[in-house]
C-alpha cells in the first residue's frame, strides 16, 4: 500500500486530484499517524451495509478496500457495490470510474 501511495506522489501536486492528494497526505504521515488516520476513516466505510460484504470480512475486520486493496481471502463474489454513494468516496470525488475495490483492488491499483 505504501509503495502505491509513493507512486501517486511522483505525479506532482499540480496534477493530483482530491483522492490522490489525500493519498499523498497519508503517505507523508508517520506509521503511527497513518494507522490512526486509517482507523478513523474506516469508521466512514459503508462496506458493512453492502450485499457483497460477508461474515468472513466482518470477522477479519476488513474495510476501506478503496485504500487498502482487495479482500485478503474473504470476498470473491460481487453482488452489488455501495462505493459510489459512499460519503468518503463522494467527499474525495472518486468511485465513479472504479468500484468493487474488495475484489478488483484499490482505487490506485485500478487507475494503473
Ligand atoms: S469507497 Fe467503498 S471501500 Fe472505500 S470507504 Fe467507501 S464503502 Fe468503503
Ligand atoms: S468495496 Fe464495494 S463491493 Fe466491496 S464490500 Fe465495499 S461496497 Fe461492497
Amino acid at each position: 500500500m505504501i509503495i502505491d501511495l509513493f507512486v501517486v506522489s511522483q505525479k506532482g501536486s499540480e496534477v493530483m486530484d482530491d483522492f490522490e492528494e489525500f493519498c499523498q497526505a497519508l503517505s507523508d504521515l508517520s506509521n503511527e499517524e497513518r494507522i490512526e488516520e486509517l482507523k478513523r476513516i474506516k469508521e466512514e466505510c459503508i462496506c458493512p451495509i453492502c450485499p457483497t460484504y460477508n461474515i468472513c470480512a466482518k470477522e477479519a475486520g476488513e474495510l476501506l478496500f478503496c485504500i487498502l486493496g482487495k479482500s485478503k481471502e474473504c470476498i470473491n463474489d460481487r453482488i452489488e457495490c455501495m462505493c459510489t454513494p459512499c460519503p468518503f468516496a463522494r467527499r474525495l470525488n472518486f468511485g465513479a470510474n472504479y468500484t468493487t475495490y474488495c475484489i478488483r483492488g484499490s482505487e490506485i491499483e485500478q487507475r494503473k
